[in-house]
């Protein structure tokens, strides 16, 4: 709600609509970079891995060529705009940081420090010393392999590793027979002596006191080797904290490039224009479109959205009045129109080019909307409760400074309760609120206040009949609708003919007891249930017919003097007289 804010943040958007080579060197750049702010908190909490160093190193180690890339623009236009400036000197120096995370990290990294592997070979001689001999004593645990082989004649000899036995020696059974006797016969000082550690059905396993030994060369080499890597890492980790702020403050200034350049690569794609936003109380857009719906049709290369204008100037200052009283057809485009006109004042705010010819916004204080039909059934709130809580929070709270889009207000009640609260409303907000405000409803009878209502401004979306069809224009233009087509909406619906038919004739009915000013009386007679009382076609008559002869003839009987015998034939009798007297 800053102005000042907020021009800043579309300067830094109207610097990359200017350029566009600069807005795709600069995007291009920042795609490689990872996201700073996300790898800096998990360092400081403690959580950081070597990959979490190496998005610093990637993303602080693009800022050189980001600054020269923005230099070289700014040479070719006009000044770079403070936010543009700013974000330039807050992305700061980290060449010694950069520099020591590429020359400590690896190539490629593990997830975490404690699977080591992730220290780059040359940055610690110390650790190179320990990796060699770790390697080393590797190979000669396969020169050793040869030997055995070799010495006892057995080609299939093997030795391998689990973490059970460690290193061991494997033959299959029949050999290993042989080497047991074998080493019966083997002085035991002998550091070649196989020692039996394990028979398995097919094999059996030994060791040497020698392989034992390697086995504890490699890892005491790798076990070092490990802590070193953990001790190199925590100094990595303690040089990233030690400048956090000057990271974190380099992550915000790469992110504000980044809302800049997107904007501007979203306003140049998509038409938009750059908003003008002040402290006044105006409310002026041109050709407003709204950015989803008009993105929908383009896909589906259908008609082209219709642009629409909104001034909600007071009429004073050559306004078209605060308060917009938006009647017409269903389907015609009021509940696009209310919300293009609140999503144009979200992104103006935000600082974003906006879909529209021009937009001159007094900064909005807070928006309001009612929209749709919503409940909260759990927590023992109705439809209509929650358009009643919904309308109450806003008639609560919205100044001057405020928008409100309001979507049919009062719908979910009886027709006069309705139409009651809406009025009410109406003049609450144009009288208390002063509020600027689009107010969409099928009450055509609150056009009638316009009279009354100075800021009040009846609009209509334009249709036109054809041919007995509607075609909707989507145009909105001062004015109000006298009809709302509904039933035309509910027949391209799909409702069943019958009903339509119906509703069409009890449509004709209402309207013409209405231009009799019978409409109170009217609503409470609505014959709107008559079809069930309808004869069915074919059907014996409606009119009043009297009792039938089974009637007579029930209502002339005294069950108590009947015995169980004349009871019977009592109903026997019954059953055989004419069911209809006229015959
Ligand atoms: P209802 O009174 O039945 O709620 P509505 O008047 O609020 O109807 P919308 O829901 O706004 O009508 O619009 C109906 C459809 O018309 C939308 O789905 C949209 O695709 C299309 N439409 C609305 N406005 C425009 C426009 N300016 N240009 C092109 N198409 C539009």
């Amino acid at each position: 709600t800053d102005p000042a804010a907020i021009n800043a943040r579309l300067d830094g958007v109207a610097f990359f609509v200017a350029s566009a080579n600069t807005r795709d060197q600069v995007r291009e750049q920042l795609k490689a970079c990872p996201d700073i702010e996300r790898a800096l908190s998990r360092i400081t909490l403690g959580r950081g891995g070597p990959r979490d160093l190496a998005a610093l190193r990637d993303a602080l180690g693009q800022i050189p060529a980001l600054r020269a890339t923005i230099h070289q623009a700014q040479a070719s236009l006009l000044p770079p705009p403070e936010a543009i400036s700013t974000a330039l000197s807050n992305l700061g120096d980290h060449t010694h940081l950069v520099t020591t995370l590429s020359q400590a990290l690896a190539q490629e990294l593990p997830l975490l420090s404690r699977d080591g592997g992730f220290v780059a070979q040359g940055y610690s001689p110390e650790l190179d010393q320990l990796l060699l001999m770790r390697d080393d004593s590797r190979k000669l645990i396969a020169g050793l392999q040869a030997t055995y082989a070799d010495t006892t004649g057995i080609n299939t000899l093997k030795i391998r590793h689990n973490n059970v036995l460690g290193y061991y020696i494997e033959v299959t059974a029949k050999h290993g027979e042989k080497l047991v006797e074998d080493a019966r016969a083997t002085p035991s000082a002998d550091k070649t002596k196989f020692i039996h550690r394990q028979t398995l059905a097919n094999a059996m396993r030994f060791t040497t006191v020698e392989l034992s030994e390697l086995e504890d060369k490699i890892r005491s080499a790798a076990d070092k080797a490990l802590a070193l890597e953990m001790e190199i890492f925590d100094a990595l980790i303690a040089t990233v904290t030690a400048n956090t702020e000057q990271v974190a403050q380099a992550g915000a200034a790469l992110a504000a490039l980044d809302v800049f350049a997107a904007l501007a690569q979203l306003a140049v794609d998509r038409n938009y224009s750059r908003p003008v936003v002040d402290d006044s109380l105006n409310f002026h857009i041109t050709a407003g479109r709204h950015p989803v719906v008009e993105a929908v049709l383009k896909n589906q290369a259908s008609a082209a959205f219709v642009a629409n204008d909104c001034n909600l100037g007071a009429k004073a200052n050559q306004g078209a009045g605060r308060l917009w009283l938006i009647t017409g057809p269903n389907m015609a485009g009021k509940s696009t129109f209310l919300r293009q006109n609140a999503l144009i004042t979200i992104m103006a705010q935000a600082g974003c080019y906006v879909p529209a010819a021009s937009a001159h916004i007094g900064v909005v204080d807070k928006l309001f909307s009612r929209v749709g039909a919503a409940d909260d059934l759990a927590r023992g709130r109705s439809t209509f409760m929650v358009e009643m809580i919904e309308t109450a929070a806003i008639l609560n709270q919205a100044t001057q400074k405020s928008f409100v889009i309001l979507d049919e207000i009062g719908r979910g009640t009886a027709t006069y309760d309705g139409l009651s609260i809406a009025w009410a409303t109406l003049e609450h907000l144009h009288d208390a609120n002063k509020t600027r405000a689009l107010f969409a409803t099928h009450y055509h009878e609150l056009t009638s206040l316009a009279g009354r209502l100075a800021e009040l401004a009846p609009h209509t979306m334009k249709v036109r009949e054809w041919q007995g069809d509607v075609v909707f224009l989507h145009e909105i233009g001062p004015g109000a609708a006298d009809r709302s087509y509904g039933i035309h909406v509910a027949q391209l619906a799909g409702m069943p003919g019958a009903v339509i038919t119906r509703a069409e004739e009890v449509l004709d009915n209402l309207e013409k007891s209405e231009q009799a000013g019978a409409a109170r009386k009217l609503a409470a007679d609505l014959p709107l249930f008559a079809v069930s009382q309808r004869p069915a076609p074919g059907g014996r008559g409606g009119t009043n017919r009297g009792p039938s002869p089974q009637e007579e003839a029930l209502a002339a009987l005294n069950p108590d003097e009947l015995t169980p015998r004349e009871a019977l034939e009592t109903l026997y009798r019954l059953k055989t007289l004419k069911a209809d007297k006229t015959g």
